[in-house]
């Protein structure tokens, strides 16, 4: 296969694997904006744990303790505690730290229904999978270089998120984090983030005119295909 095919299907999986983190694992599972069907949960699931290793309860947890603590003690990765630098280049080892406390997962995730991956118990293995999808698909040292990049990028995205908009950019409402355009336009709306530090449970992270939301579209056409049910956008406050 061509070097152009490889970074265009590359790019491609990693950025579903973005998508499907804002949708499934950040506004339907974690803040229950939103529900989603059980065939497109499951489909979340599995490209999830192939091809980034995450344990949809897991994150969830994680990322209801950031809400709970946000930028105080107790964040799991907040760059005001650790330093911007440290969450931007550490934010996977600190979300692995936080991930693997079981008490956390416990506490924060008392609703969270188990589908028939997370009763698979191959949980620790799963992106090994990806990586031979990787390397059947792309030859074994393409196919690594390809899967260890994605992994980087997707990694880098989520990081900035956690990071620089806790930090840089705007404000449209009183609270620590901050909305940056460009990382929202690359993250699937997730750059919106003083956005959805003020209205956790909105499914739409754009609220003034002008932002846009590369996820909300997604959500409103996996409703009309009766795939997603919305539960909640807020009247944004006065500007
Ligand atoms: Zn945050
Ligand atoms: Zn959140």
């Amino acid at each position: 296969m061509s070097l152009f095919w490889i970074c265009v299907i590359t790019l491609a999986i990693m950025k579903i694997s973005v998508f499907m983190t804002t949708i499934y694992l950040h506004r339907s599972l974690t803040h229950r904006g939103l529900e989603l069907s059980s065939l497109v949960r499951f489909i979340c699931h599995l490209h999830l744990a192939l091809f980034t290793g995450i344990q949809p309860r897991q994150w969830v947890a994680v990322h209801r303790k950031h809400h709970q603590f946000s930028d105080g003690e107790g964040d799991p990765h907040s760059p005001l505690v650790y330093g911007l630098w440290t969450v931007l280049l550490g934010n996977a080892l600190l979300y692995r730290k936080e991930a693997a406390n079981p008490a956390t997962v416990c506490k924060y995730t008392p609703d969270y229904r188990e589908d028939i991956l997370d009763k698979a118990h191959i949980k620790d293995w799963t992106a090994l999978g990806g990586l031979a999808i990787f390397m059947l698909m792309f030859g074994w040292l393409a196919g690594l270089i390809a899967f260890l990049a994605q992994g980087a990028i997707y990694i880098l995205l989520n990081s900035s998120i956690n990071s620089i908009c806790h930090v840089i950019g705007y404000r449209n409402f009183d609270n620590q984090a901050t909305n940056v355009t460009l990382i929202a336009m690359l993250t699937g709306g997730e750059g919106y983030h003083n956005n959805h530090h003020e209205y956790p449970t909105s499914a739409r992270f754009a609220m003034r005119p002008g932002e846009l939301d590369p996820a909300w579209p997604v959500i409103v056409a996996l409703e009309k295909l009766g795939l997603a049910k919305v539960n909640r956008i807020p009247i944004a406050k006065a500007a």
